[in-house]
């Protein structure tokens, strides 16, 4: 077998450890680029979502490089994501690809449901080398994030622009090459203490600017136009709502501590949203209810025609936890020189604000 995913974030950083461990063949797509998004744009119906096309893209992509067994996400939730494999399979195959999809359903079936499907791929391995291998991929989502939180920090307050970048680009490269949780754990040690020697420029006050909206866009840098690098140019410390390893833990494991952040945010939203609407939309609202005093802003990141956002983006304005918030609407048209005017007009006044704020309280 020669086993693919999409694209997300660093997804196939831990995929293809955990691949390599049982012996199987890892072929990531090539980086998603401009022909990714055409080509996915090309094969798919025109009202479905981004993340719908740029997978599609990224299947492509990677079937041309030989891949000839695909993993997507699938489910039962309200989102149509639960069901895009059905459809990928079918525009796929008539484009004449021969390949086997297998579909996830990992927010069902936990951390046993994986399992199983490593089981699968690898033709009956035993349990003994599953385990550590799945064990070593999720450890590498869980470096991986540790740096970036970090990396968000040092982007608004470094001297030279792209330092902190080239260090996480650097940090990827040893992650990704890595066997053993050891080596792991020296790799986020040493990266964070590069970070932390990077120059600084101590006249920079950063604003604290909370990413968040439909999971796929949040993650994949790709699809938002790196929106996190570009705030951090803006001196904008960078919060997301949401990593690859926070999202594993809550996909794979079972709580029993009680209630984790996802509950509380469910919390924060009820009194303007009752129920799940799909996608992300209820986390989008209760994430401004929970921290609108944490923030100075936040980007709400939305794919056109994802119903869950639009959702909450109609909403959001009515909370009387007021904080500013840019929507951003991700799709095939976005141009990052329109976006960068957006950004640049919402961190200017999120700066104001905050200045009239701190004049206020004297
Ligand atoms: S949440 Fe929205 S954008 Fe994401 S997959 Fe579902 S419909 Fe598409």
């Amino acid at each position: 077998m020669r086993v693919t995913a999409p694209h997300l974030a660093h997804l196939w950083v831990g995929l293809k450890g955990t691949l390599e461990e049982l012996g199987v063949e890892s072929v990531p797509p090539p980086p998603t680029s401009r022909r990714t998004l055409s080509l996915g744009v090309k094969y798919s119906p025109e009202g479905l979502c981004l993340p719908f096309k740029l997978t599609l893209g990224n299947f492509i992509e990677a079937l041309e490089a030989g891949a000839d067994t695909l993993l997507m996400a699938a489910g039962t939730g309200t989102c149509r994501l639960g069901r895009y494999h059905l459809l990928q399979k079918q525009i796929l195959q008539d484009l004449g690809y021969k390949f086997k999809m297998i579909p996830l359903g990992v927010s069902e079936k936990k951390f046993l449901g994986l399992l199983h499907i490593f089981k699968f791929i690898t033709g009956g391995a035993s349990w003994a080398k599953i385990i550590p291998a799945v064990l070593l991929g999720l450890k590498k989502y869980s470096v991986i994030d540790d740096i970036e939180r970090e990396v968000n920090r040092v982007r608004a307050v470094e001297r030279e622009k792209g330092a902190a970048s080239r260090i996480l680009r650097q940090a990827i490269t040893a992650i990704a090459e890595a066997k053993r949780p050891h080596s792991l754990r020296e790799i986020r040690k040493y990266y964070l203490e590069k970070l932390a020697q990077v120059p600084r420029n101590p006249n920079i006050q950063p604003l604290k600017v909370m990413v968040m909206g439909e999971f796929y866009v949040v993650l994949e840098p790709f699809s938002n136009l790196d929106v996190e690098i570009e705030l951090g140019k803006l001196g904008c410390e960078v919060h997301r709502n949401l990593y690859l390893s926070d999202w594993t833990k809550f996909s794979f494991f079972l709580n029993p501590l009680g209630m984790n952040e996802k509950q509380r945010v469910h919390r924060a939203a009820l009194p303007y949203l009752k129920r799940d609407v799909g996608g992300d939309g209820w986390e989008s609202v209760g994430e401004k209810v929970l921290h609108a005093q944490d923030y100075d802003g936040l980007i709400h990141l939305a794919p056109f025609t994802c119903m869950p956002e639009i959702i909450a983006e109609n909403i959001m304005p009515t909370t009387k936890e007021d904080v500013p918030v840019l929507t951003l609407i991700c799709d095939e048209q976005m141009g990052k020189p329109g976006m960068l005017t957006r950004l640049e007009a919402f961190v200017d006044l999120i700066r104001r604000r905050r200045k009239a704020r701190e004049k206020a309280a004297i």
